[in-house]
């Protein structure tokens, strides 16, 4: 068997994961991973929590450490150490995979890292000013615990976008943009490309062969248009501001908002970026949470706002599934992926409901009875709709596993 460690790090937590895979052929489900952990890292300083799951133990404490490094390092303890135990020693581990946000123009696929490609992930921090060096960082952990023979693989967010056609990633702003690295990227490729696999994998069908939307709808949430096995279009761009509504961004605005806000004489880059980050979207409009389940509970108390703020998430995630569609040229299937899009049966439904005219019926029942990894289309939908559960770390333990095979 191959033990191989996956590492996803963001800006408030970083998660992790052991697999334990056969060395000649991959399982077709994802597997139980041996040994997952997450730290979220509080706003403000004090007190990281550290858990840890195993088949037989559950783990939690605060961390002391204060440092990033400190607190990583004593998660990776726990791998081969105390009650969660799973491994004699690092050395079991055979090959590291990292999330890595933003990949940029050079990286199409997953790739070993090098120290190279750790450069190129510390220039493109300059676009992604919070998640790329909490990626290094995460590289950088791992470096000092196994040394730097182990191979580690970096899985980019924007590499199932690479294929984007020109059309669809330049910005009709100034074309000098384009030399500052300005243009759309889009983001959650990875669990795009995990959903549109397992989406043909359902349908039965080759990949190369189905256009989808793939509609990964978390606290961000972004569409994909998938066809040839690719992302041709997607919403998300030069960051993941772009696009939909989500859970506090406001995803697209009239920029002219943003010279209008900027012309106060106290506005500063700092509001302008809280605001519209953590500020916006279902959060900004509804004043109650960023979260959808207390916005539904607020609904059913008869509160205005919230209200409102789902039927603009709703409004908007429509005419993005319409222009994706029609970025198509038609569609066999719809997916729904992550927090909202595999949980929420009120979002799909208003979703769909407007999407009649395309061809997608809904089969209410299936909608409302928990779906995973199902077919929720009405049997005579011309279109079929997908629930699928995202599996962002199998995903990235896969790319790690093939890189060992090469
Ligand atoms: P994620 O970023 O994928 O963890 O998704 C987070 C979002 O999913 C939040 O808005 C949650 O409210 C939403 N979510 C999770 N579970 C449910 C549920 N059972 N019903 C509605 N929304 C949910």
């Amino acid at each position: 068997m191959v033990k191989v460690l996956v590492l996803n790090a963001g800006s408030s937590s970083q998660k992790s994961c052991l697999y334990d895979l056969p060395h000649t052929r991959l399982p077709q489900e994802p597997p139980q991973p041996l040994w997952e952990a997450q730290i979220d890292w509080p706003h403000g300083g004090d007190g990281a929590k550290l858990k840890v799951k195993t088949a037989h133990h559950r783990h939690e404490e605060t961390l002391q450490g204060g440092s990033r490094p400190e607190d990583s390092a004593r998660m990776l303890e726990t791998l081969y150490s105390g009650a969660t135990r799973v491994i004699a020693d690092p050395g079991a581990i055979e090959t590291v995979g990292h999330r890595v946000v933003h990949g940029g123009e050079a990286y199409r696929e997953s790739t070993r890292i090098t120290p190279e490609v750790k450069a190129a992930i510390e220039r493109l921090a300059l676009f992604a000013p919070v998640h790329n060096p909490a990626n290094l960082a995460g590289i950088e952990a791992l470096e000092a615990l196994l040394g730097s023979q182990v191979p580690q693989v970096a899985v980019f967010d924007t590499a199932f976008h690479s294929r984007l056609p020109a059309a669809a990633y330049v910005y009709p702003g100034p074309y000098e943009w384009l030399d500052q690295g300005i243009r759309r990227y889009g983001f959650h490729g990875i669990s795009h490309r995990y959903c549109a696999e397992r989406a043909a994998q359902i349908l039965g069908r080759d990949l190369a062969q189905v256009r989808l939307v793939t509609c990964h709808l978390g606290n961000g949430c972004s569409l994909a248009a998938v066809r040839g096995g690719f992302s041709v279009d997607t919403t998300m761009g030069f960051t993941p501001l772009e696009g939909l509504m989500m859970g506090s961004r406001s995803g697209s605005i009239d920029p002219g908002i943003l010279i209008h806000l900027m012309r106060q004489a106290d506005y500063t880059v700092d509001k302008l970026d809280h605001t519209l980050n953590q500020a916006s979207g279902l959060e900004g409009v509804s004043g109650i949470s960023n979260d959808l389940r207390p916005i539904f509970k607020a609904i059913d108390q008869g509160h205005a706002r919230a209200k409102l703020a789902l039927d603009i998430y709703i409004h908007r995630l429509r005419a993005g599934i319409g222009a994706m569609a029609v970025s198509l040229g038609g569609l066999d299937a719809l997916v729904f992926t992550a927090g909202i899009g595999e949980n929420a049966a009120p979002v799909r439904a208003g979703a769909c409901e407007a999407l009649g005219f395309l061809g997608v019926a809904l089969d209410p029942q299936k909608n409302n009875d928990r779906p995973r990894d199902a077919d929720i289309a009405a049997a005579d939908s011309a279109v079929r709709v997908l629930v699928i559960h995202t599996q962002e770390d199998w995903a990235i333990a896969r790319e790690c596993w093939q890189h060992l095979r090469r």
